[in-house]
């Protein structure tokens, strides 16, 4: 590291909050000394009271970017100049690129599930998708796959405090763009079971399946899952889940954990500050 870093080295950041168990910076630096690319990226501790200065400290300090976390990622949008239609859409940024002094939003969550399925050589353009959860993951993985052209979304939320964003991702979908979504009652079962049936991919983004959850799933019945299709979850921690063992269990060929996702956000982030492809295959076995 200390013979990468010089007078002309680039600083991004990551501002969230708590954040010191991240990923990211292991992440990011191994793919820069890869490459040969003289940046560095640091992870800042950034609560709601100070983010006006850390956002301004970005230009101040003619920083390249920075990713933004938890508790940070709807508050920063009113301290940027710009955004990109999906961070917009989403009503979330987690990724600011500096050009000049001109902050512009982005969020790479959507486009990061989108393209750790391409990498597998999935297609689910013109398909039906079944989604549970409709948070902070939810919402960048239905609006981008609307936004790329998933024919129809079967969105699945619990009636609390996030079915209100349910509604509103419903809504702006529908108007938005040309993919048919809907949303359901998560305890409707029997619904559940059907639109999961209509569908080439069932994805969770409920953190079901995680800490202090991870004995649970909400697919029990593996006689859900056709052996056709694909079942994924957002959560890699553990690598597999309840709810990838049920759909194991069911034959289904395509089952994946939240890694690529997770590895394929930072990857268009990466991408956005330094233009370069991040060695992805290279960084999945440093880390994993
Ligand atoms: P969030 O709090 O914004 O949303 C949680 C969603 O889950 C909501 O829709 C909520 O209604 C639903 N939910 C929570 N508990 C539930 C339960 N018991 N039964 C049914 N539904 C329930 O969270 P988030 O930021 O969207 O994160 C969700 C999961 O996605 C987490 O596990 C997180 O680690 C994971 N995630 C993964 C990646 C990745 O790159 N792989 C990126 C972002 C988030």
């Amino acid at each position: 590291m200390t013979e990468r870093i010089d007078g002309h080295t680039i600083l991004i950041g990551l501002m969230a909050y708590p954040i010191r168990h991240s990923m990211s910076p292991t992440m990011h630096n191994n793919a820069f000394a890869k490459l040969g690319l003289n940046y560095v990226y640091l992870a800042f501790d950034v609560t709601n009271d100070k983010l006006p200065d850390a956002i301004n400290a970005i230009r101040t300090l003619d920083m390249r970017g920075s990713n933004v976390s938890m508790p940070n990622k709807q508050k920063v949008i009113p301290l940027l100049d710009k955004l990109d239609p999906a961070a917009e859409m989403i009503g979330a940024v987690n990724t600011i690129v500096n050009d000049n002094g001109v902050l512009t939003g982005y969020t790479t969550d959507g486009t990061g599930f989108m393209q750790a399925l391409k990498d597998e050589n999935l297609n689910i353009i013109g398909e039906k998708m079944t989604l549970a959860g409709a948070g902070g993951a939810g919402t960048a993985i239905a609006v981008q796959a609307a936004l790329d052209g998933v024919k129809e979304i079967s969105i699945f939320n619990a009636k609390d405090s996030i079915w209100e964003n349910a509604k509103r991702n419903v809504e702006m979908i529908n108007e938005k763009t040309n993919c048919k979504a809907t949303l359901h009652d998560i305890d409707d079962k029997e619904d559940f079971r059907k639109e999961i049936a209509d569908s080439i991919i069932y994805c969770d983004s409920t953190g079901v399946g995680m800490k202090p959850l991870e004995d649970l799933t909400l697919v029990e019945d593996p006689t859900w899952f056709r052996p056709d299709m694909i079942v994924f979850d957002t959560v890699y921690a553990p690598r597999t889940t309840k709810l990838m063992t049920v759909a194991k269990q069911a034959g289904v060929k395509h089952v994946f954990n939240g890694l690529g996702m997770m590895l394929e956000q930072g990857a268009q982030a990466f991408k956005l500050w330094t233009g370069e492809d991040m060695p992805v295959e290279y960084i999945h076995d440093l880390l994993f």
